[in-house]
């Protein structure tokens, strides 16, 4: 099927992607990799009436260590994250995810800012940016502010960003040397997408207990989430496995579970508690 018909603007910098994103904003869409944007159009679930391409604006993609902190940019392509040395060395569990994004020529066109922007309730990099603490930089008209990564999913392909903003880059603070992490998955075989995955960043102390971790979780629910309970119950312990998978059974309590034909309530259910367990064990060893 083809789109509805759209005006195109191609951006030649941030300012002019907003001015003409202000000028629309009613139904103004800014363009990326497209991998989730064309689709959406093509199957006219989504018809906006100016496209604003920004895939010119080269500020807007690499990799750079600034202070404590890795900054992504938004135009950042899955591909660059899973090749990128700076994050090999400081932040692997993006790399990581990154390598299990949809296919090749999925990781070549899609953007980082593009995952995030469209918080597709099975996208992998949410459960990542949610363990690793991440800050969301923006632009609009009225200038920079900067979203902290909890404050950024609020619903089905709904986050805080305002329809005349931008993601400009996105920022990772260091985690210190010898900190834990791992991504778990199980995809869907067909398209790629996760239907759950789970990111866990954690660090011990000398005696082994854990003294700080961050979770998140994707594809579970129509919005990714941290399960602070299970977080809870292990920061300050040194917990053996049963302990671990106790405080797994957490993680879905309160929380409204998708059920599909990929996977029912009761099968997501336990595929997100044993993941969670996983990769908590996993990055403890
Ligand atoms: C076959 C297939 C398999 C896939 N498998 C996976 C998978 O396994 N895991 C996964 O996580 N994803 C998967 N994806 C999605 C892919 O990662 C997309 O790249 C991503 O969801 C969107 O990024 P994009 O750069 O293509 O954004 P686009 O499609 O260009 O844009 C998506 C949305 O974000 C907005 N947007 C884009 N950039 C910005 C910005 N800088 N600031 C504000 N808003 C912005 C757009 O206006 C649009 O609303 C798959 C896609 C396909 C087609």
């Amino acid at each position: 099927m083809h789109p509805y018909p759209f005006a195109y603007h191609r951006a030649t910098s941030v300012e002019d992607a907003l001015t003409v994103l202000a000028a629309h904003e009613e139904d103004g869409k800014l363009l990326a990799g497209g991998q989730s944007l064309l689709p959406v159009m093509k199957l006219r679930l989504a018809s906006p009436g100016t496209i604003v391409d920004i895939t010119g604006l080269s500020e807007l993609r690499g990799v750079s260590l600034v202070g404590e902190a890795i900054e992504i940019g938004a135009l950042t392509t899955h591909h660059d994250i899973e090749t990128d040395p700076v994050l090999a060395q400081h932040v692997p569990l993006l790399p990581a995810i990154a390598h299990v994004v949809g296919d090749q020529q999925v990781r070549h066109r899609g953007t980082f800012g593009g995952t995030l922007a469209h918080a597709d309730a099975a996208g992998d990099y949410p459960a990542g940016v949610l363990a690793l603490g991440a800050e969301v930089v923006v632009q609009g008209p009225d200038g920079e502010r900067v979203i902290p990564i909890d404050d950024f999913f609020l619903g089905f392909l709904t986050t805080a960003l305002a329809p005349n903003e931008l993601i400009t880059r996105v920022r990772i603070p260091v985690p210190p040397t010898g900190a834990g992490w791992n991504y778990q998955k199980l995809a869907n075989p067909a398209s790629g997408y996760a239907i759950v995955g789970v990111a866990v960043l954690l660090t011990t102390g000398e005696g082994g207990e854990i003294e700080t971790l961050r979770i998140g979780i994707t594809g579970t629910s129509d919005i990714a989430y941290r399960p602070t309970a299970t977080e809870d119950a292990l920061i300050g312990s040194s917990p053996d496995p049963e302990a671990i998978a106790a405080a797994a059974a957490l993680a879905t309590d309160g929380v409204d579970i998708l059920g599909d034909q990929h996977a029912p309530v009761d099968y997501r259910t336990r595929v997100t508690q044993n993941l969670v367990r996983r990769a908590i064990e996993d990055a403890l060893r």
